[in-house]
């Protein structure tokens, strides 16, 4: 087993964390507290060529793989853009150009990849209020003409992110019934759609955390997509192509969550060297330093698992067991370290000039997205110790 990184690897690392490094905390601060899409962050991000990392360079991409873009993704959250940098990159290359590029038709490939290359977002629209976590039962339904020329689609979609940003949504709508379908998972499409239009409404919720990213619920009103634009040619495609295109997604989160744990214990070290509150750094006091010790080695744990978890995927070898492995440790210690790193700053950790605030509040929504912590337990239960189901 060889954990050298390669030059090249080094490489994108290095100059991620250069672009990282480019937009200080008050950057981010203000785009926080303005709820403001960071624009020239994402402009720098694209120019770099970051987003084209995972596609083949008949696309415009540079050929690597996910580990590759996983690096860049460490490197920007670690560098200072902590989650509020790294969640663009789900929405970007992840959501719309993984799947595209796993289960697009030539033509959908040639359109849009290239784009994704130079940085367009493209959303992904699947939760909904009544089905919540049990994606298969949701109600948005796209009935297909008798031509089969186009569908039209009519449904709700609850807590969508980066919609309002992106060009595309790649929405997921039922074209059979849950109750008529063979099984739960057949009868699923994912419909590439044009934002904005005028059969998407749109409502952005406010929330805890992550200002900067819109979050909105989408009415979808008699929305016709023609049949080029359902992914893959037909309604067969969506499953495979979304459990793919979650394990790369979640792996995205995973390392984004490392990368801003390790940047809330950057924080926490400087600290804890340099505040005395009695005759020595608080550092030296071993309420504060065994926390961080913790935090450490539970982030170091975390990178191990992504990488492994990566170099399935990249391997094409089946990777939800050690995808979901390394998202359950990475937003658990990245959570631990945000806390651990909040106690270690006292009361000043509470303060929005500390930065480990906006952290935090980030690092908890994982625990949610994009899947829940208890759904990722239930999976392992049952897929790895074999444990019964418990719906
Ligand atoms: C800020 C934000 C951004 C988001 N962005 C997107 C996006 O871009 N696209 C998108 O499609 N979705 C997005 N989501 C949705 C997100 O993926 C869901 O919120 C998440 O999957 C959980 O679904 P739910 O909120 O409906 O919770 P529910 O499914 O209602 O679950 C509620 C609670 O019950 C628990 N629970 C449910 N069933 C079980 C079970 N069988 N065993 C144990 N516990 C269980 C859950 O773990 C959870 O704690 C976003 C959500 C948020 C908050």
């Amino acid at each position: 087993m060889n954990f050298d990184l390669t030059e090249e690897q080094k490489q994108i690392y290095d100059n991620s964390l250069a672009i990282a490094k480019k937009f200080n905390p008050k950057y981010w601060r203000t785009k926080d507290d303005n709820s403001e899409f960071p624009t020239e962050f994402w402009d720098e991000v694209s120019k770099s060529g970051l987003p084209s990392i995972p596609f083949p360079v008949s696309y415009g991409g540079l050929g690597l793989g996910l580990f590759e873009l996983l690096l860049a993704v460490e490197a920007i959250s670690r560098g200072g853009g902590g989650m509020d940098g790294a969640a663009i990159f789900p929405t970007g290359p992840a959501y719309g150009g993984l799947s595209i590029l796993n289960g697009g038709t030539p033509s959908q490939k040639e359109e849009l990849l290239p784009k994704v290359c130079k940085g367009e977002l493209i959303s992904l629209a699947l939760t909904e209020s009544e089905s919540g976590s049990n994606v298969t039962r949701m109600k948005t339904f796209a009935r297909g003409s008798e031509n089969g020329e186009h569908y039209e689609i009519n449904g709700t979609k609850q807590f969508i992110s980066i919609a309002r940003e992106a060009k595309h949504i790649v929405l997921a709508a039922r074209t059979i019934e849950y109750e008529r379908a063979e099984k739960k998972t057949d009868g699923i499409g994912l419909f590439i759609c044009d934002t904005p239009s005028p059969n998407i409404s749109f409502q952005t919720y406010r929330k805890c955390g992550f200002h900067m990213i819109d979050t909105s619920e989408l009415a979808i009103r008699g929305l016709v997509v023609t049949s080029s634009r359902i992914l893959g040619g037909d309604d067969k495609h969506a499953w495979p192509v979304l459990t793919n295109t979650l394990n790369a997604s979640r792996l995205v989160f995973a390392i984004g969550a490392v990368g801003t744990g390790n940047l809330c214990l950057d924080i926490a070290v400087d600290y804890a060297k340099s505040r005395k509150v009695w005759d020595k750094p608080i550092g030296s006091h071993q309420g504060v330093a065994f926390p961080l010790v913790e935090s450490y080695v539970g982030l170091e744990v975390a990178r191990l698992a992504i990488y492994k978890a990566a170099w399935l995927y990249d391997n094409n070898r089946e990777c939800s067991v050690e995808t979901s492995v390394a998202k359950f440790q990475a937003v658990n210690a990245a959570f631990k370290a945000a806390d651990d790193a909040m106690q270690t700053l006292g009361g000043l950790g509470y303060m929005q000039e500390s930065d480990v605030e906006r952290h935090w509040r980030n690092v908890r929504l994982l625990k949610m997205v994009p899947i829940t912590q208890q759904m990722t337990a239930t999976f392992l239960g049952t897929k790895a110790l074999g444990l019964p189901r418990s719906y």
